[in-house]
């Protein structure tokens, strides 16, 4: 798996504490949360909004 280069702020982000994952939106982390602790793998459509599936993105597009 790709991991991004730029290091996550973790002051005002939340992070699964499942999968480890940070999001800007509380309410999301706490969602993703609950479904790695329900399924034991990560909802892509939950994961998306994940800083590091952004900034993971971001850097894939701007070949
Ligand atoms: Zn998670």
């Amino acid at each position: 798996m790709n991991q991004p280069s730029e290091p996550i702020q973790d002051s005002d982000m939340s992070q699964c504490g499942e999968c480890g994952l940070h999001y800007r939106d509380a309410q999301k982390a706490a969602q993703c949360e609950l479904w790695c602790k329900a399924h034991h793998t990560c909802n892509v459509d939950i994961t998306k909004d994940s800083e590091e599936q952004r900034l993971w993105s971001n850097s894939h597009l701007q070949k």
